[in-house]
């Protein structure tokens, strides 16, 4: 059996459709975020998620709104790498950490 080290999952189809929140429902993938410890979803269009899994980049910033959150989170993901921009509220701010593997059963 191929154990991949993903980092980014895809939402399962099913669940998408079921969303109240009409924004939601163009997510098709979600990471883990360590700065709000929580996932957080995006399309993988638009956000130009290079579908590499174990290492990913995506080439726009991720940004969840306070408003909608508990933080506001401000982040780009390169090579399997998160770096959050000073505007974000967490304790990761101006950081740079690896992007949590996700295992199944985790959330
Ligand atoms: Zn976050």
């Amino acid at each position: 059996m191929v154990s991949l080290a993903r980092r980014i999952m895809e939402i399962e189809p099913v669940l998408l459709g079921r969303s109240s929140r009409p924004e939601c429902r163009v997510h098709t993938h979600f990471f883990f975020c360590p700065g709000c410890n929580y996932v957080h979803c995006f399309s993988a269009k638009l956000q130009g998620y290079d579908r590499n899994a174990e290492k990913p980049t995506l080439q726009k910033e991720v940004y969840i709104p306070g408003q909608i959150a508990l933080h506001t989170c401000r982040s780009k993901i390169t090579g399997g790498m998160i770096r959050y921009t000073n505007d974000s509220t967490h304790h990761l701010k101006g950081e740079t950490v690896e992007l949590p593997i996700i295992q199944y059963g985790h959330i």
